[in-house]
This record gives C-alpha cells, sequence and structure tokens, in this order.
C-alpha cells in the first residue's frame, strides 16, 4: 500500500468492515436502500436539474430524461425484479454425479469503486452504484472532477440519503483517482476515455481486480438512399446534438449514399433550425461545451472544413453551434479522434457495402446506426457490423431499454450493464453442488485395483 492510498484507506476499510459483516447481503437492505436513492433523486429533482445546468448548459428536460429520470426508471426497473435476480438459478447434474442438487448462488463482489464520467455526471455515477447496491455491494463513488457541481451534489446528498457503512463520495481529480486506484477493490467500473482506461486497467492488474471500462470511440451512422430522409435527419438531430454532442454513444459522423447526400445535408440545415432556431447559441436547448480546452479542441476540428450549418462560436457561453461538415479528409483530426462535440461530418460514398467496409476496417465502435427500408441491408449490417451495440432507423434509443445490455467490445470496451446485465456484472455467480450421504459408488477411490472389481 502506498502512502497516498493511506488517505483513503479508512473510508474503504469502513466499507470492507461492513460487508465483512454482511450488513448489504439481505433483501431487506437492499430495497431499503434504492427506495433511498430513488427518494434522493425525486427529491432533489431541482438541485440536479441546476448542478447540471451549471456544469453543461443542460435544459431541464434533457436533465431529467437523460439523468434524472433515466436513474428513477432504472431503480424501479431494479426494484421490480431484485428478488427473481437473487434466487439461486438450478441446473441439471450428471448421472456421474448423481444424486446432487446443482445451482448458481449469485453473490456480491464486496467493495467496489465506481469512477464516472463528466458527460452524464449523474447518470455515470449513479447507474452502475443501482447495480453495485442491488447486487449487495459496498462501493466508492468517483464522480468526475470536470462537472464540479453535481460531483459536489452527490457527495453531499448521499450519506443523507444512503447508509454510510455502505456507500461513499470521493470527489477528486486524477490524484484522488489514482489513489483510490491503488486499493484492492473486488471490481473497478470506469467511465471515460481509452487512455485512462489503460491507466484503469493497469492499476487493477496489482490486485488482479476485474474491471468494466465503458469507453467510446468512433459511432458511425450509415444512411442508404431512398429512405425516409425527413425522419432520418429528425433523429440524427437528436442523437448528435442532445448535450451539445457530448455523448458517448452520439453518430459521430455520417456515411451518406451519394444520391442522397444533397437531401440529408438540406434536412439536417431544416431540423437543426427547427430544433435550435436561427440562432442556437441562445438556445435553452442547447447545452454547453464542458470547458475552453474541449471548445478548442472542436474549433480545430472545423478549421479549412466546408460548413454546411453551423460553425459559431461563444467563446465565453464555452458553446458551439450545431455544426455539419460535408466530406472531410479522412487523414485530418476531425476523421481520427473521436469528435465528442457538436461537429458531425458527412461523408459521401456510393453505396452502403462501401460503408460497411469503411467502419470495418477502424476499431470497433460503442454504438453503429444505419438508417435503411430494407430488409436485406439491415440484416447485413447487424451480421456484419462488430460494435457494442446496433440500432437500425433510429439512434441511441436502444438505451432505453433495460433488457438490453449497454458495454463496447474492442476498443469501446469491456463489459457491459443495464438492468439484470448490471447486476450480474456486480455479482459472482458462484457454482454449488449439494450432494447426500444416501448413496456412493466406490468406483472413483484408490486403491485401483479395487476399481477394477466394479469395471
Ligand atoms: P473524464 O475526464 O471525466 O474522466 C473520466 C474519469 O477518469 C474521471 O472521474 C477522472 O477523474 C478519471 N481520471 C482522469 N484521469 C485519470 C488518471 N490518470 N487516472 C485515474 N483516473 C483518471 O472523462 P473523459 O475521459 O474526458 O470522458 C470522455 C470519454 O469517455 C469519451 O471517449 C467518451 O466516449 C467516453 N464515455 C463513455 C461512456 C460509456 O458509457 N461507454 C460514457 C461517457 C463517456
Amino acid at each position: 500500500m502506498t502512502n497516498e492510498s493511506r488517505a483513503v484507506l479508512p473510508v474503504f476499510e469502513r466499507l470492507q468492515q461492513s460487508f465483512v459483516l454482511g450488513k448489504t447481503r439481505t433483501y431487506a437492505w437492499r430495497k431499503a436502500q434504492l427506495d433511498a436513492l430513488q427518494r434522493m433523486l425525486s427529491e432533489n429533482e431541482q438541485a440536479f436539474a441546476e448542478a447540471l445546468r451549471a456544469d453543461l448548459g443542460k435544459s431541464e428536460t434533457e436533465a431529467f430524461t437523460t439523468e434524472i429520470g433515466f436513474l428513477i426508471s432504472d431503480i424501479r426497473h431494479t426494484k421490480k425484479h431484485l428478488r427473481q435476480w437473487m434466487k439461486a438459478q438450478k441446473v441439471s447434474t450428471p448421472v456421474l454425479a448423481q444424486p446432487a442438487r446443482s445451482y448458481l448462488q449469485p453473490e456480491p463482489l464486496g467493495t467496489v469503486l465506481i469512477i464516472g464520467a463528466w458527460n452524464y455526471p449523474v447518470q455515470l455515477t449513479l447507474a452502475p452504484y443501482v447495480a453495485a447496491l442491488a447486487a449487495g455491494n459496498c462501493a466508492i463513488l468517483k464522480p468526475s472532477e470536470l462537472a464540479p457541481t453535481s460531483s459536489a451534489l452527490m457527495a453531499s446528498l448521499v450519506p443523507k440519503y444512503l447508509d454510510g457503512d455502505a456507500v461513499a463520495v470521493i470527489e477528486g481529480d486524477k490524484e484522488t483517482a489514482s489513489k483510490l486506484l491503488s486499493l484492492p477493490f473486488e471490481h473497478i467500473f470506469y467511465t471515460g476515455g481509452e487512455v485512462v482506461g489503460k491507466i484503469v486497467m493497469q492499476a487493477a492488474a496489482q490486485h488482479l481486480t476485474p474491471v468494466t471500462l465503458e469507453l467510446g470511440g468512433k459511432s458511425p451512422c450509415v444512411v442508404e438512399a431512398n429512405t425516409n430522409i425527413q425522419t432520418t435527419a429528425r433523429r440524427i438531430v437528436w442523437g448528435k446534438w442532445t448535450n451539445a454532442g457530448q455523448t458517448c454513444i452520439a453518430p459521430d459522423y455520417v456515411l451518406v449514399e451519394r444520391g442522397c447526400a444533397n437531401a440529408l445535408t438540406e434536412a439536417l440545415t431544416q431540423e437543426l433550425r427547427r430544433q435550435f432556431g436561427n440562432q442556437p447559441l441562445k438556445s435553452k436547448d442547447y447545452g454547453r461545451i464542458v470547458n475552453a480546452r474541449h471548445l478548442g479542441r472542436l474549433k480545430q476540428y472545423i478549421d479549412g472544413q466546408e460548413i454546411i450549418i453551423g460553425g459559431q462560436c461563444d467563446e465565453a457561453e464555452l458553446k458551439l453551434a450545431p455544426t455539419v461538415i460535408l466530406n472531410p479528409d479522412i487523414d485530418t483530426p476531425v476523421m481520427q479522434e473521436e469528435i465528442f462535440g457538436p461537429v458531425l461530418p458527412v461523408i459521401e460514398v456510393s453505396s452502403v457495402a462501401e460503408a460497411m467496409d469503411f467502419i470495418k476496417r477502424r476499431p470497433k465502435p460503442l454504438a453503429a446506426y444505419l438508417f435503411s427500408e430494407q430488409q436485406a441491408t439491415q440484416n447485413t449490417f447487424v451480421e456484419e457490423i462488430s460494435a457494442g451495440s446496433i440500432c437500425i432507423n433510429d439512434t441511441m434509443m436502444f438505451m432505453a431499454n433495460p433488457q438490453l445490455p449497454f458495454g463496447g467490445v474492442g476498443h469501446s470496451g469491456m463489459g457491459r450493464y443495464h438492468g439484470k446485465f448490471g447486476f450480474d456484472t456486480f455479482s459472482h455467480q458462484k457454482s454449488v453442488m449439494k450432494r447426500s450421504f444416501w448413496f456412493d459408488v466406490a468406483i472413483r477411490y484408490a486403491p485401483a485395483s479395487a476399481r477394477k472389481r466394479y469395471l
């Protein structure tokens, strides 16, 4: 244990102690804590909305649908199914091992660490906690320092509503994160970028701690000609410019069949005006960029590009208008790095097959989108494209289904959560076999000479 980690050690030890004493194991405790977490969110909905406006300029509606409301429905779903999820699952026993009963018994892992990201600072810290809590774990939550108001609010509310012997919020930057990472957690759940994902995995290796890495990447969106362009544009605008494009599953770029590129860029332009008005920088429904560093990075992406709409910037308010650029060079940073902001490159391709080839030659994305009315195209896309999630004819909507796991593949991450998948991530499925004494075939016992008698 390093000197640095001693500062957070007492908190870790307090939680470990509760876990060892079995405090978090019962259904009654878990259910009561989930109720309390739900109360914390609903009684402080306004305070959360204000914090999210302060950190990211989110509108109240967006704060509710993508963070607080999302979490409340996640908790409701979890409470509805928790008893069932906690049950042992019976499996068959082969003749060789009979008579016996075999089953899988889910058990909590212990004390876990959850490191959240800034773009959905409340959801990305508390949704993994809903799963960890439901599975009966103790947890330390480390929200992102880049959303300081939301981080402070969670740090002040969690001890008021939840059992302080089982959960703690520790605020801080990467120094704090690395202190925490030196402790022997039973699981680390990290949301953020790939570079830090590697640091987390390396630190976890010191204690053989399993990790879930919720990372990002460039999520492609393919548009086939002859599809319903108005609805396609409306759904792309929603997925791309919610939270000013700072969403891990936002369409990063569009690959459109050449024949309908004009129609698509026109429809995107109209739809952007309809949703955010002629002066999007002043729209209450349009968020801001998290900080000046990220704003500078995004402005560089559009330098020298063919801008179809947008490009305006309000440095003081940290806002960049929804921006569509056409056919950027694939070697420029906007097509090499994850954009994570309100800039959408639209690139013409000759066919969906060419678009799929483009995607397959790049790291596996967190999400991949296809707009097509052709069943055959849809099937080929689902079959051949590897991505954390695929959504046909919409963007991001798969998030609304707790029956679908959320998580990446390859460079977009490892592990998954949401609904039962989150419960399973934070559980160990212990295999149990119960035998009795009443029947004992001696064939497996030494000496071998005695065994022969039975053969
Ligand atoms: P961030 O800067 O908020 O960092 C994430 C967390 O890592 C923070 O809590 C931060 O304190 C911690 N951290 C930073 N440096 C660290 C270090 N050296 N050691 C240990 N911890 C450290 O978020 P970010 O990385 O800018 O997030 C953006 C990325 O996250 C994008 O790639 C995005 O796609 C991805 N993302 C993924 C998801 C998902 O669910 N898969 C969700 C949101 C964001």
